[in-house]
């Protein structure tokens, strides 16, 4: 299924565990893989189809369209000084250049790590500085749900706040914003560069199996984003079995995942996925519900889709509209849906079973795996679905659910943290970028007496072996299956100057499975002694949020309290605010400091559940 340059000589080196190498010695390229591979027996098959329901464009390339323009823009970048081992930043909407320039990376041996382009300059500027890029590579504008979003000068002023700010930015003009500052020298044009190219042939470079093919950057408890480090030949191989087993993706088929390139879902099943699979990959610049909530559908009628991924978030989105959009076209090529990326609930699952009378194939994974831990594996035994659960742990898995605090494996329907014992299968994560230490202390220093690795979610296991779910052991919050760290958010809710204080929380959410809220405490309590007065903070810190990371992480509500509940020694008691804040009780409150702060949460929380 993979072509290996060279054979490798060892499948699994574990003398180094946590860290793992696999197949060790050989050599192979992921673009000559998803690519060149199948110019012999498919050279005229779409591969990729790309349409944009914010622009209008539409268009596709066969295999062999996809190869020359990859070859051109491999050319272009090594033009521009790129080299095997050179980090590149793609910053870029969901355009078929940002998957071409993905590929033409992996093409020359360069790391690409593509940052989603909704992401803020000091969000893009730590990312930059994390991973020192040779080059950056981005587009003049994104548009969401009709809105456009200048992205030339979010990079501009990410790079005038980065230490290590790349040499070159390649600028991909859409002809969006005419307004667009250019700086002669540094901002290359995609366009001319590539008149330079066009009959480019550039050689893959070989990487030996273990070597990163790229950086993708996730949040966890602590402010400063993690650096996940792929490699290359293992990630080759999960991904080429997990389409075969997994998502039973035929060569010749298509496939629609509509996530985004700046996600692990993108990486692994919009881009490598599929076209290792031989299958045409649908990028699809959207929303799911414009021009209308049909719009997905059509997509898959138009392109005989016949598997698809997509995030619950959306399914419940499209619940809340007219069912007639679901029954106005043509969907009979579609064999199964995949969701992931935070809980599927059964009345979700079983609304969309119902209504597309497919399967609903629910996995479990993380961008740190790259590939599903928990979920079916039709294509090797099709066992019976239970909505509400992921299903079994995926082939490469040694699964256990331990006790947070013995270590021991808990019974049978008992909660306990899900781990995995090392070595981690091909295709996880290899390390943290430039960081070992935190790779290891992050994810393998859990729990005393075992090695193991954390996913910090809580699960339980039924008698038939299925698994569940039960939401995250750390203050990780999942909007709409993006994972937000509190501490990050709470750091740019601290930008505003008016600031002294918060805590931030994850509350439920029924559409989006969590809500950002965040309880602060003012410097100047005359800023929000009146409604109005609190509006329009309220407003303001949303608008610092929105600047600091980007409107992703923008809480949906900000509750102003003068004090937060804390313990004794100062820990901030998050768990029961978020109790208090989801209605709940907030637990042991035994080595609470000031019991007054809690009201004041209870307060708050009445105060917005009420409408004031
Ligand atoms: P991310 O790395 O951003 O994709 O986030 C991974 C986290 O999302 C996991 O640790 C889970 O908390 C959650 N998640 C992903 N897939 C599922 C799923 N199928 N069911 C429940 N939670 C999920």
């Amino acid at each position: 299924m993979i072509d290996w340059q060279t054979p490798f000589e060892q499948v699994l080196d574990d003398s180094k565990l946590p860290f793992a190498r696999w197949f060790v010695g050989g050599k192979t390229n992921l673009c000559h893989n998803a690519v060149d591979r199948h110019l012999k027996d498919r050279p005229d098959q779409k591969a990729l189809v790309y349409l944009s329901t914010e622009t209008g464009k539409e268009g596709s390339y066969t295999f062999r369209e996809l190869h020359a323009e990859v070859n051109r823009v491999a050319a272009m970048i090594q033009d521009l000084g790129v080299a095997k081992g050179d980090r590149v930043i793609i910053y870029m909407p969901m355009v078929p250049e940002a998957v071409i320039a993905m590929l033409a990376c992996a093409r020359i041996g360069a790391v690409h790590s593509v940052v989603f382009g909704g992401f803020a300059a000091n969000s893009l500027a730590t990312r930059i500085d994390d991973a020192k890029p040779r080059l950056m590579i981005t587009a003049d504008a994104g548009m969401r749900g009709g809105k456009q979003i200048n992205y030339k000068p979010l990079v501009d002023e990410a790079l005038s706040l980065s230490k290590h700010p790349p040499e070159k930015v390649l600028l991909f003009n859409r002809g969006l914003d005419r307004d667009m500052a250019v700086q002669a020298g540094r901002d290359m044009d995609w366009e001319t560069l590539r008149a330079r190219h066009m009959d480019a042939r550039v050689e893959p470079v070989w990487l030996e199996s273990s070597e990163p093919s790229y950086i993708l950057y996730t949040s966890g408890t602590t402010g400063k984003p993690k650096g996940v480090q792929r490699d290359t030949g293992g990630y080759a191989v999960a991904l080429a079995a997990s389409m075969k087993h997994i998502y039973t993706g035929q060569a010749g088929e298509t496939m629609f995942t509509s996530s985004d390139i700046g996600w692990v879902v993108g990486h692994s099943y919009i881009v490598y996925g599929p076209l290792l699979a031989g299958m045409t990959t649908i990028v699809y610049e959207g929303l799911p519900i414009r021009p209308d909530p049909g719009i997905w559908w059509k997509i898959v009628q138009d392109n005989q889709v016949n598997i698809m991924f997509t995030s619950p978030t959306a399914v419940r989105v499209l619940k809340k509209q007219p069912p007639e959009f679901l029954h106005k076209y043509d969907v009979s090529s579609l064999r199964s849906l995949y969701l992931a990326g935070e809980p599927l609930d059964e009345p979700t699952a079983r609304w969309i079973a119902e209504a597309l009378q497919v399967n609903i194939i629910d996995n479990y994974w993380q961008t740190e795996t790259g590939w599903p831990i928990l979920s079916s594996v039709p294509a090797v035994e099709d066992l019976p679905r239970k909505f509400g659960s992921p299903g079994f742990a995926a082939y490469g898995f040694d699964i256990k659910l331990l006790d947070e605090r013995s270590g021991e494996e808990v019974a049978v329907n008992e909660k306990g943290v899900l781990t995995a014992v090392p070595p981690l299968p091909p295709g996880c994560l290899s390390t943290v970028w430039g960081d070992d230490t935190r790779f290891v202390n992050t994810y393998f220093s859990n729990f005393e007496n075992v090695l193991v690795y954390s996913t910090f979610d809580w699960a339980t296991k039924d008698e038939d072996g299925y698994y569940f779910i039960l939401g995250r052991t750390d203050d990780v919050i999942n909007v709409a299956g993006h994972r937000l760290g509190t501490r990050e958010i709470e750091e740019a809710v601290s930008a505003h100057p008016n600031i002294a204080e918060v805590a931030v929380v994850g509350v439920h959410d029924e559409v989006k499975g969590q809500a950002v809220i965040a309880f602060a405490v003012v410097k100047d309590a005359s800023k929000v002694a009146t409604s109005e007065a609190m509006a329009q903070m309220q407003k303001e810190v949303m608008a610092t949020v929105d600047k600091e990371l980007g409107a992703i992480a923008r809480p949906a509500r900000v509750c102003f309290v003068t004090l937060l509940p804390k313990t004794r020694s100062g820990k901030l008691l998050r768990r029961s605010i978020q109790a208090l804040a989801e209605g709940r009780e907030a637990g042991d409150l035994t080595t609470l400091d000031d019991p007054t702060a809690l009201e004041q949460i209870k307060a708050a929380v009445a105060a917005w559940k009420s409408g004031k």
